[in-house]
C-alpha cells in the first residue's frame, strides 16, 4: 500500500456505481435505470442489455474473469456461483466475453441445499437469484482471482423468499407506503417515497492465527468451550478506547482500504471493551444498501485477518467470562426530500407529527416486542443477552429524560407545556470551552434507545445478518403508521383526532419504556409486573414468528406467507440443534483426544515425581497430595465426559425439530457445562507445558 493513499480516489473504485453508470450508459438507458431505481418496476431487457454489457466491460477492464449473483440464503452468510465471461468460440477458436442483461437480472441456481425449512422437496430444486438494482455490483479480489458480485435476492420456484433479502425490501415498500400516509396528514405533498436509513456499529476480536489453528473450537466453533480466565480480564477498563497496538493497526489500515475500494463507507475504529476487542462502524446509508455492506465488511475483516497472520472472531460470545460482541443497528426513517422523520427539532414538545412518528414506534415495539427480541437471536446471542454486557432478553425502549417528561406530561395532563433543557456544561477550566449539553444522557443497558434522530437496536449478535432486525422493525412500524392513518384520514377535526391518538398510544404502550437500569435484577421483576415478554433464549424466541398476532401483521403487508414463516421458524430450530451437536462433538473430541490424554500424562510426572521424592528419603506430600486432587478432578471430567456423550445419544431419537432443540437446550448444553467446568479447573492447575492448547492468555493479550 502506498504511504499517501488517495482516498478520495481509491473510494468506490471496486464498485460499479451510480456515477460509473452515469459514464458509461447512454444517456436514455441511464434515465431509465435510475427510475427503476427510484420508483421499481423492471428494466427491458433491452436495456438490461446495455447494462449488462458495460458492467462486464468495467469488470473486465479491472481484471474480472468470473461474474455471480451474490446473494443471503437463510445461512446466515453470503452465497456465490462463479460463471465466467467465457462464451462459445468461433471456428477460428476465438472467444469473446459475453454477459447479457438476462444474466444480469436473473439467475437460477440449484437451491436444493439450501435452508428451506420443508418449503420445497428437494425435487423442487429450482430457485431464482434476481438483481437488487438499487444495491452496487462490486468486484471482490482475491487469489481466486477478480469476481464481479451482483446483489440479488433469492426466492423458490413459487416466488417464496428464501434469504434475508426478499422480506427486507418488501418491508422498506410497507413502511414507505404508510408513512407517506402520515406525512401527507400533515401537508407534505413532495415526497414520493420514505426510506429506511441503517448505520451498523460491528464488533469483533482479533487473535493470533497460529494460536488459532492451534484450538479445534475456534475452528469449529467459532468460540472457546474450554478455557480458564486468564490473571487478567477486562476488569482495568484499559482496553476501551485504548491506543490501538500496532499489529492491529496496520491491520485496521488494510481493512479500511479494502472497504473503501468496494464503496463501504468505513468511518470509526477503535478498541472496545474486552481485550482483543475492536470495533468498526461506517456511515448510514438505505436499509438493503447497509445490509449489504454489512456483509461485505464481515466477509472482508476474516479475509484481511488472515492476510495479517490473524484471525477475526464474530461469534457473539468467543470467550469465556469477557465482554461479547454484538452490533447496533442504527435506524432512522427519511424522506426522499431529505426529512428525518425521527428528528425531533428543538421543541419535540410542539411537534406534533414528531410525536405522532414516536407514538407509533413504541406502541409498534410493544405490540411486536416478541418479534423484535426474536430478530436478534441467534445461537451465540444467547450468551449475552441479559449476561449484564448486553441488553437483556425483555424488549424496552430508553427514551431519554426530555422525551419521556414530554410523554408523561401527555399522558397525565393531554399537553406538554414544557421541556426540559440540557443547559450549559461548564468544564471550569478558562482556556476550555463550555459545552451546550445534552438533554439526554447515554444508557448502554437499553436494547433499544432513541439517541437524538434515530432509534438503536442494540440487541443483534455480532455475527448475525442484520436483515431480519430492518424487516421487522420496517414493518411494525408502517402497521402502527398503517393504523393510525386510518384512523386520521378520516377525522373530522385532525387537530383534536391527533392529539387524542397520541395520548392514547402513550398511554395504552407506556409499559415499553424504561429509562434505568437494565442489567438489574430489578428489572426483570418490574417487567414482569408489566407483562413484557422475556424469552430468555433463542428457542423460546423462535415461536414469536408463528403467532396470529405475526401471521396476520406479515401478511397483510406482505412479508411473509404463513408458509414462508413456518418455514422459517423450522430451520432456526434446525440451526439451534446443529450448532450445539457441532460444540458438543468438539467438546467430546478436545477432551477426549487432547485435553485428558495430556493430564493423565501430566499425571505419570507427577507420579514419577512422588516415587523419586520417597527414594531419595525426602517429603513427597506435596507431589502427592497435587497429585491426588488432579486425579479427582480428572475422573470428575471422565463423568462429565460420559454423560455428554450419553446425552448426544439421546437426541438421535428425538422426534421433531423444535422438540429437539430444547433438548439440546435444556440436556445438551447443561452437560456442556457440566464438562467444561472441571477440565477448566484443572487447567489452573496443570504445568501450563502440559497443557496442549494456547490459554485464554494466551490468545487475548498476546495478539
Ligand atoms: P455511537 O452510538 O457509538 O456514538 P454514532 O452515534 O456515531 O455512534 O453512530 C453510530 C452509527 O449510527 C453510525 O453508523 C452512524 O452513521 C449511524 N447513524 C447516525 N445517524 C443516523 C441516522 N439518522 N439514521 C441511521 N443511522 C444513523
Ligand atoms: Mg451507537
Amino acid at each position: 500500500m502506498s504511504e499517501n493513499m488517495n482516498v478520495e480516489e481509491i473510494f468506490g473504485s471496486k464498485a460499479f456505481t451510480v456515477g460509473k453508470m452515469r459514464e458509461r450508459l447512454p444517456k436514455g438507458v441511464f434515465k431509465e435505470v435510475r427510475n427503476v431505481m427510484e420508483n421499481g418496476g423492471e428494466l427491458s431487457l433491452a436495456t438490461a442489455d446495455i447494462v449488462a454489457k458495460a458492467m462486464k466491460d468495467w469488470a473486465v477492464e479491472n481484471g474480472a474473469t468470473h461474474y455471480t449473483h451474490w446473494f443471503q440464503p437463510l445461512t446466515g452468510i453470503t452465497a456465490e456461483k462463479h460463471d465466467s465471461f467465457v462464451t462459445h468460440p468461433d471456428v477460428e477458436g476465438r472467444m469473446l466475453m459475453e454477459f447479457s442483461g438476462k444474466e444480469l437480472i436473473k439467475g437460477e441456481p440449484d437451491a436444493s441445499s439450501f435452508p428451506s425449512g420443508g418449503l420445497r422437496a428437494t425435487f423442487e430444486a429450482r430457485g431464482y437469484t434476481a438483481w437488487d438494482i438499487t444495491s452496487p455490483a462490486f468486484l471482490k479480489e482475491d487469489a481466486t482471482g477478480v469476481i464481479l458480485c451482483i446483489p440479488t435476492a433469492f426466492c423458490s420456484y413459487k416466488g417464496e423468499a428464501l434469504d434475508t433479502k426478499t422480506p427486507l425490501l418488501r418491508s422498506m415498500e410497507a413502511v414507505s407506503e404508510q408513512a407517506l400516509r402520515i406525512i401527507r396528514l400533515f401537508g407534505n405533498t413532495t415526497a414520493k417515497k420514505i426510506v429506511p436509513s441503517v448505520g451498523i456499529e460491528q464488533e469483533y476480536f482479533i487473535v493470533d492465527r497460529e494460536k488459532y489453528l492451534q484450538r479445534e473450537d475456534l475452528i469449529f466453533a467459532g468460540r472457546t468451550l474450554f478455557g480458564a480466565p486468564g490473571p487478567k480480564g477486562q476488569e482495568m477498563d484499559d482496553h476501551y478506547f485504548g491506543t490501538i497496538r500496532e499489529r492491529i493497526g496496520a491491520y485496521m489500515k488494510d481493512l479500511n482500504l479494502e472497504l473503501w475500494k468496494l464503496g463501504v463507507t468505513a468511518k470509526t475504529q477503535h478498541n472496545e471493551a474486552a481485550p482483543a476487542q475492536h470495533e468498526l462502524a461506517p456511515i448510514y446509508e438505505t436499509a438493503n444498501i447497509a445490509v449489504d455492506h454489512n456483509q461485505i465488511i464481515m466477509e472482508t475483516m476474516k479475509k484481511v485477518a488472515n492476510r495479517h497472520g490473524l484471525s477475526c472472531l464474530l461469534h457473539e460470545k468467543p470467550f469465556a467470562g469477557v465482554n461479547g460482541s454484538g452490533k447496533h443497528d442504527n435506524w432512522s426513517i427519511t424522506t426522499d426530500t431529505g426529512i428525518n422523520l425521527l428528528d425531533p427539532g428543538d421543541t419535540p414538545n410542539e411537534n406534533i407529527q414528531f410525536l405522532l412518528v414516536l407514538a407509533c414506534i413504541i406502541k409498534a415495539v410493544d405490540t411486536h416486542a416478541d418479534l423484535l427480541r426474536q430478530s436478534a437471536a441467534n445461537v451465540g446471542n444467547d450468551h449475552r443477552l441479559g449476561a449484564a454486557e448486553a441488553p437483556p432478553a425483555i424488549i424496552s425502549i430508553f427514551l431519554g429524560e426530555q422525551l419521556e417528561d414530554v410523554v408523561k406530561q401527555l399522558v397525565e395532563t393531554g399537553e406538554a407545556a414544557h421541556l426540559i433543557e440540557g443547559g450549559k456544561l461548564e468544564t471550569g477550566v478558562s482556556t476550555l470551552p463550555d459545552f451546550e449539553k445534552d438533554a439526554t444522557d447515554r444508557n448502554r443497558t437499553s436494547p433499544f434507545a432513541f439517541t437524538g434522530n434515530k432509534f438503536e437496536f442494540r440487541s443483534v449478535g455480532s455475527s448475525d445478518s442484520v436483515g431480519l432486525p430492518n424487516t421487522i422493525l420496517n414493518t411494525i412500524v408502517a402497521e402502527a403508521f398503517c393504523e393510525a392513518a386510518d384512523a386520521l384520514e378520516n377525522a373530522e377535526d385532525f387537530d383534536m383526532a391527533v392529539h387524542d391518538l397520541i395520548k392514547e398510544y402513550f398511554t395504552k404502550h407506556q409499559r415499553i419504556i424504561f429509562n434505568g437500569d437494565g442489567y438489574s435484577e430489578a428489572w426483570v421483576k418490574e417487567a414482569e409486573r408489566r407483562g413484557l415478554p422475556n424469552n430468555k433464549s433463542m428457542v423460546e424466541a423462535i415461536g414469536a414468528l408463528t403467532t396470529e398476532k405475526a401471521e396476520k401483521l406479515f401478511s397483510k403487508f406482505h412479508i411473509f406467507t404463513k408458509v414462508e414463516l413456518d418455514s422459517r421458524a423450522e430451520i432456526l430450530y434446525e440451526t439451534y440443534s446443529k450448532t450445539i451437536n457441532i460444540e458438543a462433538k468438539v467438546m467430546i473430541d478436545m477432551a477426549k483426544k487432547q485435553i485428558l490424554p495430556a493430564v493423565m500424562k501430566y499425571t505419570k510426572q507427577l507420579a514419577d515425581t512422588v516415587i523419586a521424592l520417597r527414594d531419595a528419603g525426602t517429603d513427597a506430600s506435596v507431589a502427592l497430595e497435587t497429585l491426588n486432587e488432579i486425579t479427582a478432578k480428572l475422573a470428575e471430567a471422565k463423568y462429565a465426559l460420559k454423560n455428554l456423550e450419553k446425552a448426544m445419544e439421546i437426541t438421535t431419537r428425538i422426534q421433531g425439530n423444535k422438540e429437539l432443540a430444547f433438548y439440546y437446550k435444556d440436556a445438551v448444553r447443561n452437560s456442556m457445562d457440566n464438562l467444561r467446568r472441571p477440565i477448566d479447573e484443572l487447567e489452573t492447575m496443570v504445568d501450563k507445558k502440559a497443557w496442549p492448547m494456547p490459554t485464554y492468555a494466551d490468545l487475548l493479550f498476546e495478539v
